[in-house]
């Protein structure tokens, strides 16, 4: 049976993902921060395990890591994000930029780091790191966005770092973007439902090849520029 680990899977975007591969009969490895509250992720039904995980907390993740060394992670998915108050030049908060790049980038690369070896050892050797086209220098075009622009621009460089590192191993890193999608972090007025916007992701993934390593994609499958 094949596995997925996601991380912020108590809502959003990771909560459908936990949905959609339990339902295709997946080994599903959900993380998010409350367990006890995570109602969505208790209410699925097939193969599912709950680990209590902030992402920001390193001793938290290498221990989660050590407890499922048996594992074989075929897909790992770092979908757990922040995006922080909407503050513009002038007002920036440097305290919140930090957290934001903890949760964005720092924690991402850390999964990886304490992973690697469930993900190596696995049939699909895939990693997919949530980013942003807001990540994208290519696409500001509306400027703004300091803290969570810089945040998703770091985490596309260190999803091309890990594709060249990882390469040899046989291990595909790739970064997508989600679309604008009705979450709690998206907004009502987002154009995208979340069912759409995993669908089309779901689809890319089971498609993704290891030549394409190291590429920034839209949920739709075409290729965003840096
Ligand atoms: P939500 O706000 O609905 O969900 C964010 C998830 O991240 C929650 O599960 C949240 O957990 C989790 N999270 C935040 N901080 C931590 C932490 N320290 N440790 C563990 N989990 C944490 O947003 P979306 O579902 O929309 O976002 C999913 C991903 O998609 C994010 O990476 C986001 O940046 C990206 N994205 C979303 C877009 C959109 O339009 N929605 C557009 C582009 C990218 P908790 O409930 O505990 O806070």
């Amino acid at each position: 049976m094949p596995s997925v680990l996601i991380t912020g899977a108590n809502k959003g975007i990771g909560l459908a993902f936990a949905q959609s591969f339990a339902v295709d009969g997946w080994k599903v490895h959900a993380c998010c921060r409350q367990p006890d509250k995570a109602k969505g992720l208790q209410g699925i039904e097939g193969d599912i395990s709950i680990h209590k995980l902030d992402v920001t907390d390193g001793l938290r993740v290498a221990s989660v890591a050590r407890g499922m060394l048996d594992e074989k992670i075929d897909i790992l998915i770092n979908n757990a994000g922040y995006y922080g108050p909407r503050l513009g030049f002038g007002e920036i908060d440097y305290e919140d930029w930090a957290h934001t790049f903890q949760v964005n980038t720092m924690a991402p690369l850390r999964m990886v780091e304490n992973f690697i070896e469930h993900v190596a050892g696995s049939e699909r050797k895939l990693i997919v790191n949530v980013s942003s086209k807001m990540g994208s220098v290519a696409e500001n075009e509306g400027g703004g966005a300091y803290v969570y622009r810089s945040s998703k621009a770091a985490l596309n460089v260190v999803t091309k770092s890990l594709a060249v590192d990882l390469k040899e191993q046989g291990v595909t890193v790739i970064c997508v973007h989600p679309g604008h999608v009705q979450t709690d972090m998206g907004g009502e007025q987002a154009p995208l439902t979340i069912s759409k916007s995993v669908s089309g992701l779901r689809k890319l993934i089971g498609k993704v090849t290891h030549e394409q390593t190291g590429q920034f994609f839209n949920y739709d499958g075409t290729i965003i520029p840096w």
